[in-house]
């Protein structure tokens, strides 16, 4: 049977929960907006959560060094005290104007009314590179990034990619479990040489010119992963974690349908950061002006600056200057 449509009604609907969407749901609050953020990723944080968690971070403002899965929990935990209800894994595919504002479809079905549309879809929707021997393995031992390093505590763990992420999840896991490996299927990597350096001077078993080929899995649950070497034979690793950092492919997907103004992947906004489209607005990674430069700095600046305008376009009693959060009990 399948499930009924859900439908969540909010002043402003927020696609994206990276940085930018992060800190716009914060604003939004602010503001006195109650905001829902739409994810297809299943953790917030858009890029830093999946490509960079663990890198330090040096040009936000305030943070003379920030780890970029630290800075994804204050936007979190700054966003909380307004209650934003999280819908991830979950993509944005339909928009209908509905009265005033809008109803948003997600990909099940569900709909999010909203008065004002805020699009902080990055470089769009992420899709994983698959690793083809780990067809059917998804939640089953096989993963595409890592959220939370303490899950694998005391596991053994095969890394697949040769790419920084690769390493990054390499160095960010040898603390924490029993075994790391790297599986990459050329002798030379997309890595920076300092993090590959890193990862040999560690001691970290490295395996070039091979590809996983099967993973096997003993009650049920992931045990081992099969690896041929070219002109080696195969080799078998035990695995309780397979990570296929492979890279993802990014693509804006059904937004480019809403009749906005989109040019390389990038939707045109003026100053005020509203699209061509009342009522739309879009902000960080996504949105596109002359002298743009995407940076987090960048996104956090225009998040504010697209919700005090929705505010006002809202309600056109609104201020536009919000006043100073440091004003506020
Ligand atoms: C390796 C690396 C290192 C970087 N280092 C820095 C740095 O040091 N300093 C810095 O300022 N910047 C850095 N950046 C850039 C920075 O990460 C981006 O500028 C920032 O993440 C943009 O934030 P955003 O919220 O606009 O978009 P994103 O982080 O891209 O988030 C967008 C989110 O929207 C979601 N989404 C897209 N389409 C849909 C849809 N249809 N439905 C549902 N969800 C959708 C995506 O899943 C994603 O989670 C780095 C980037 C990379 C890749």
């Amino acid at each position: 049977m399948s499930r009924p449509t859900e439908v969540l009604t909010v002043d402003v609907a927020i696609i994206g929960a990276g940085p930018t969407g992060l800190f716009a749901a914060y604003y939004a609050g602010f503001r006195g907006l109650s905001m829902a953020i739409v994810d297809s990723l299943p953790e917030p944080g858009g890029q830093v959560t999946a490509m960079y968690p663990e890198k330090m971070i040096y040009d936000v403002g305030g943070f003379p060094a920030v780890r970029g899965r630290d800075l994804v929990q204050g936007l979190v935990d700054q966003a909380a005290p307004w209650k934003p209800t999280y819908l991830l894994g979950r993509k944005a595919e339909g928009l209908v104007e509905h009265g005033e504002g809008f109803e948003l479809t997600l990909d099940g079905g569900d709909v999010v009314r909203a008065g004002a549309i805020l699009i902080t879809a990055g470089i769009g929707e992420f899709t994983p590179r698959p690793l083809p021997a780990g067809d059917g393995w998804l939640g089953r031992g096989m993963v595409h990034f890592v959220p939370a390093l303490e899950a694998h505590r005391g596991q053994h763990v095969v890394v697949v990619g040769g790419g920084d992420s690769a390493f990054d999840w390499v160095l960010a896991l040898h603390p924490v479990a029993a075994s790391v490996s790297l599986v990459h299927r050329r002798s030379k990597f997309r890595a920076a040489e300092s993090i590959v350096r890193e990862a040999r001077e560690l001691g970290i078993r490295i395996i070039t010119d091979a590809e996983v080929t099967a993973l096997r899995d003993r009650d049920g649950v992931l045990a081992e992963v099969e690896v041929e070497v070219k002109g080696g034979g195969t080799e078998v690793l035990p695995a309780q974690t397979v990570v296929a950092a492979l890279g993802f492919t990014a693509d804006l997907g059904p937004i480019e349908n809403w009749g906005l103004e989109i040019d390389h992947r990038a939707i045109g906004v003026d100053s005020t950061m509203r699209t061509a489209r009342d009522r739309i607005y879009a902000a960080g990674d996504v949105a596109a002006y002359p002298g743009k430069v995407k940076l987090i700095a960048t996104g956090f600046g225009e998040a504010a600056t697209a919700i005090n305008n929705i505010a006002v376009a809202l309600n056109p009693e609104a201020h536009l200057f919000p006043g100073h959060s440091s004003n506020v009990e």
